[in-house]
């Protein structure tokens, strides 16, 4: 089955469309299963406001629109329920107060070290050996959590890194960490295809990353393909579809369709 569990929102304000779009393009795309995961909300201290993700308060309109969608398409498409976030300690509790509201699962999207308030973007600071470090050190905390069910493009650090020379023995150290976590813990690595479709159409941002996953093959991870849906087109894309499927297939990595979901 076709299945995509990284799907994002217009409550975001960086994605476009109404949530229907989405699983309409899902079910043109030949998708069995679409999980919504968009950026989940932190209650940031000092009325700092994000300007990539939905606010807290927007949270139960974002649940009560999607349980709308499931129950008025369950006989063409599972839809799921979930948020892309990041691994912050100090937010673990609204995490599982999150759950409580009817999030099913979290994909974890490291895109920030520390809370965004205090801490940059990863790709705009990670030219630096130093941060790649401290970016796999948070996440190989969040796979040990088992709050998460998958890892979104884990070589989100390669962003600024494009020339081959560019991953270096840091690059290296971040990718064993990761992979070796993830593995431990059973989770799958994302292939992610918003890059790859950026890439296919002119303008790289540097992810997936060929040299992470030419050298993280060692690790024999389970691999996902993930959408990384900010458009209902990006669904119907299956030139994207078919490429992320033959270079998962070339590298020789265990391409799985649905991970394993919290009960
Ligand atoms: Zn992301
Ligand atoms: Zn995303």
């Amino acid at each position: 089955m076709k299945a995509n569990y990284h799907t994002h929102t217009f409550r975001c304000m960086h994605a476009q469309g109404e949530d229907e779009a989405f699983v309409q393009a899902a079910l043109e795309g030949g998708f069995g299963e679409i999980g919504f995961a968009d950026h989940g909300p932190w209650p940031f201290p000092d009325g700092f406001v994000s300007r990539s993700r939905m606010t807290c308060p927007q949270l139960p309109g974002y649940i009560a629109s999607l349980q709308e969608l499931k129950r008025r398409y369950a006989d063409r498409i599972r839809v799921r329920i979930g948020l892309e976030s990041e691994y912050y300690p100090c937010y673990r509790d609204h995490m599982l107060r999150e759950k409580d509201a009817g999030i099913e699962y979290f994909i974890l999207g490291q895109h920030n070290v520390e809370p965004e308030n205090v801490c940059p973007y990863v790709p705009s600071v990670s030219r630096d050996d130093e941060v790649v470090l401290r970016y796999a050190d948070a996440v190989v905390k969040g796979i040990c959590t088992g709050l998460f069910t998958y890892v979104a493009h884990p070589d989100l650090f390669m962003g600024p890194r494009r020339a081959p020379e560019d991953f270096t023995r840091a690059c290296e150290e971040a990718a064993d960490m990761i992979c070796q976590a993830a593995r431990e813990q059973g989770m799958p690595l994302e292939y992610n295809l918003l890059g790859l479709m950026n890439e296919m159409d002119g303008c790289p941002r540097g992810y997936p990353s060929a040299p992470f996953w030419e050298y993280a093959r060692k690790h024999h991870n389970d691999v996902i393909l993930g959408v990384d849906a900010h458009i209902p087109l990006a669904l119907t894309r299956f030139d994207v579809w078919q490429e992320g499927v033959h270079r998962l297939e070339t590298l020789g990595y265990n391409r799985i369709e649905v991970p394993v979901f919290p009960d």
